[in-house]
C-alpha cells in the first residue's frame, strides 16, 4: 500500500543462520535499506553497508522497536526490520502490526511489507529427516506474553490430537524449568517411546542434533538457541533419520 509517505518499512527474517538460507528476496530488501532495526545478534548476520544506519536493540523490547521502525519510516526512511528465521513466526511482523493497530492513525497509510524467511522449525526438520511430514503444530513455551496455564492447555490439546509438536523458546536463563514441566505433561498423554529431537543452532555451522525419546528427554539439553520437536504416535526413527509418515495410518 502506498500513501502520503515517501518512507517504507519491510519486515524480513534472516533464516536460521547460514547466509545461504537467507532468501534472495530478503538479501535484496536488506541491500536497499537506509535503516536496519532489530535485535543485535540478528543485525550482526547482515553484511555491513556504508551509509546504512543500524538501530540495534535488546531482545525484549519488541514493541518499542516496532514503534521506532514505524516512526523512522514515517519520517521518510527506507526501513527494514530484521528478525531471525521467518519474521512472522514468534517475531517482529506481529509486533509491527500491533503497533500499526495501536499507534498513530497515519501509520496505516505507510508502505509496509513482510518478506517470508526459513523458520527454525523447517531447518531443524530438514536436518533430522522429515519429522514434520504429517500434521504438526508450533507452540512457544515463553510465558512472557501469555500465561503458563494457556501453554499447558495448548500442549495438552496438541498431544491429545496427536500432532507433532515443535516447541519454540523451550528455555532461557529466566525460564529454566518450563521444558521439564512440558515434558511431564506430554508424558502423561504420549507414549514414552515417542521420538524427541533437540536441535541447537540449526542451519548454522555449529548445528547440533540430539535424538532421544520422550521417556528419556532431558530438558537441560535445551537453551534459547534450541528447538525441540516431539513426535506424533506415527513418528519413527530409521537409522539416523526421524520421520513422520504422510498417512495417519501407515
Ligand atoms: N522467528 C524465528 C523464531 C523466533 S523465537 C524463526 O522463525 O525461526 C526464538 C526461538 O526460535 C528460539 O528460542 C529457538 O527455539 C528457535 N530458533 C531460532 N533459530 C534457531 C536455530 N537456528 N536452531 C534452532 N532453533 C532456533
Amino acid at each position: 500500500m502506498s500513501g502520503p509517505f515517501s518512507g517504507s518499512l519491510v519486515v524480513v527474517g534472516t533464516g536460521p543462520g547460514k547466509a545461504e538460507l537467507m532468501t534472495p528476496a530478503t538479501a535484496a530488501t536488506l541491500a536497499r535499506a537506509t535503516d536496519l532495526v532489530g535485535y543485535g545478534p540478528y543485525l550482526e548476520r547482515v553484511p555491513e553497508r556504508s551509509g546504512q544506519c543500524r538501530h540495534a536493540s535488546d531482545n525484549r523490547v519488541e514493541l518499542d522497536r516496532a514503534r521506532h521502525a514505524l516512526s523512522l519510516a514515517a519520517s521518510g526512511r527506507q526501513v527494514v526490520v530484521v528478525s531471525g528465521g521467518d519474521p512472522g513466526v514468534f517475531a517482529m511482523a506481529a509486533a509491527v502490526c500491533e503497533q500499526i493497530e495501536r499507534g498513530e492513525a497515519a501509520w496505516r497509510q505507510l508502505d509496509v511489507a513482510v518478506v517470508p524467511g526459513v523458520t527454525a522449525m523447517l531447518a531443524v526438520a530438514a536436518r533430522a529427516g522429515a519429522p514434520l511430514g504429517h500434521d504438526f503444530c508450533a507452540i512457544s513455551l515463553s510465558d512472557n506474553l501469555k500465561s503458563w496455564a494457556t501453554i499447558e492447555r495448548r500442549l495438552k490439546a496438541a498431544a491429545e490430537a496427536d500432532f507433532v509438536i515443535a516447541l519454540y523458546n523451550p528455555a532461557s536463563k529466566a525460564r529454566p524449568h518450563q521444558l521439564g514441566e512440558a515434558f511431564a505433561l506430554l508424558r502423561s498423554i504420549k507414549a514414552g517411546e515417542t521420538p524427541v529431537l533437540f536441535v541447537r543452532a540449526a542451519g548454522s555451522a555449529e548445528a547440533k542434533v540430539v535424538a532421544t525419546t520422550l521417556a528419556e528427554a532431558d530438558a537441560s539439553v535445551a537453551d534459547m538457541r534450541t528447538l525441540v520437536i516431539v513426535g506424533a504416535s506415527t513418528t519413527r526413527r530409521v537409522g539416523r533419520w526421524v520421520y513422520t509418515p504422510r498417512g495417519a495410518k501407515p
